[in-house]
């Protein structure tokens, strides 16, 4: 019987288990594929729906109400936020072992660590290549990551524990992977630190005999109180895994940064843990009708591999793929971004379902102007136009304010230009203060006279 015939003589539903169980086998069989996968995250909501029937509606709710208030906050806001706060989240690498080489050293996991901060503060050099068209959306998640110095106990640490395992692999047939074995010292693995005061994240080996087949995976935010299960309790599973390969950037066992994700695994994870979802939208047969909800990221039909800069996989849409952004499958020498809204997303859920994690704030402190920027004209009319020496800052945000210091008037723009002008400064005639803040620095305050065109 043909395949054809076999089908037309099945039932409807007969045909959506068939569809389902070859959906299974492509994402839990990477054999099946043939193809390495970056991230198991959508996979481990599976399980832990499969375990905790219901958790996965919480997650999806979460979701949403992170994604609202994101958009009101930038709504109300402007733009980028004037974010005034940082929070630092203290870690925990546990490292599990079997072989020296997945020992991983103590300079690739700070080296690590590094690039966490540099990404979510972004910082990092990289950012010179996110295309023009998205410098306007890049946000800023002024989140910083500290290796823990205290542990649970009140001892002093390095923030890394190591252990030696028996396992030759955390992901053998994907069953490991699906059951944390990583995450609990009776099975091979490490426990937790406190969930709640520390991220953790487990280093430890993914791949299946010699094939890589999976780099990380994370447990999102779920808005609910911790299920107890058949092993051990949700919240000792709560953090990031991630193959001992991706670790740090010289890392001697890292693939080819063409090709794979890389280094750039923790940042996407850690996007996942505080609540972020894939850019395409999260399903493996997708297309351009299934969404991230988020609005600075284009749609885009399916996950991208290397980096298809100018790809456009949902025709009609104005913007192309963003493949940039972290939280696609770009390798690591592509992705280099989050957007605001996902900025929203995460300090949202950091502040409100994570909220041991954030341990200090620290308040942002203005630093004095260093860049020449000057008003060209002043007075000024409708419009109000500046020169700026260094063109590099991703946004320009004029505030001004009347006499009594009341902001009566803010406009954001692109700064990579030279000659920035401010328009539709619709104001009664008369002085006011201009102040001009660009990656949370004042950059200009100056005294304007507003006078009738
Ligand atoms: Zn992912």
């Amino acid at each position: 019987m043909t395949l054809y015939r076999l089908i037309s003589h099945l039932s409807l539903d007969a045909v959506r288990k068939l569809f389902c169980l070859f959906v299974l086998l492509w994402s839990v069989i990477p054999g099946f594929s043939q193809e390495t996968e970056p991230c198991g995250t959508g996979s481990y909501i599976d399980f832990l729906e499969s375990r905790n029937p219901g958790i996965r509606k919480h997650i999806d709710n979460q979701y949403h109400e992170a994604v609202k208030a994101s958009k009101k906050h930038i709504h109300q806001h402007g733009k980028l936020e004037p974010l005034d706060t940082t929070y630092v989240i203290n870690v925990v690498f546990h490292v599990v072992y079997k072989t020296e080489e997945q020992n991983v050293a103590d300079e690739h996991i700070i080296d690590q660590v590094r690039i966490l901060n540099e990404a979510y503060n972004r910082q990092n050099a990289d950012t010179v290549n996110t295309r023009d068209i998205f410098k306007p959306v890049a946000g800023n998640a002024r989140i910083e990551f500290k290796l823990a110095n205290v542990d649970p106990l009140g001892n002093p640490t390095n923030g890394i524990t190591r252990r030696q395992t028996v396992l030759n692999s955390f992901n053998a047939s994907g069953t490991a992977t699906l059951t944390d074995y990583v995450k609990r010292r009776a099975t091979g693995g490490t426990d937790a630190w406190n969930t709640e005061k520390y991220l953790n994240i487990w280093v430890c080996n993914l791949n299946i005999g010699d094939m890589n087949a999976l780099f990380g995976y994370a447990f999102p935010p779920t808005g609910a109180d911790f299920w107890d299960n058949n092993s051990f309790r949700d919240a000792n599973r709560q953090g990031v895994v991630l193959h001992y390969e991706t670790v740090g950037t010289n890392n001697p066992a890292q693939l080819d940064p063409t090709n794979f994700t890389n280094e750039k695994t923790a940042i996407h994870e850690v996007g996942h843990f505080l609540g972020l979802r894939h850019t395409w939208g999260d399903s493996r047969f997708n297309g351009c009708g299934v969404d991230d909800f988020i609005d600075d990221t284009p749609n885009s039909r399916a996950a991208s591999r290397g980096c298809p800069i100018g790809a456009n996989t949902c025709p009609g849409d104005t913007f192309p793929d963003q493949v940039e952004n972290y939280m696609d499958y770009g390798s690591a020498e592509c992705s280099n971004m989050f957007t605001e809204q996902q900025v929203g997303v995460m300090r949202y859920n950091l502040v409100n379902l994570r909220p041991g994690l954030a341990q200090e704030v620290i308040s942002y402190k203005p630093e004095p102007p260093a860049n020449e920027l000057i008003v060209i004209s002043n007075p000024i009319n409708d419009q109000l136009t500046l020169y700026w020496s260094e063109t590099d800052n991703d946004v320009a945000i004029l505030h001004l304010y009347n006499y009594l210091g009341q902001e009566v008037f803010t406009q954001v723009k692109r700064s990579g230009v030279h000659v920035i002008t401010f328009d539709n400064i619709d104001l009664a005639d008369g002085f006011y203060h201009a102040v001009v803040t660009s990656g949370f620095k004042t950059v200009l305050e100056q005294p304007v006279l507003k006078v009738t065109p």
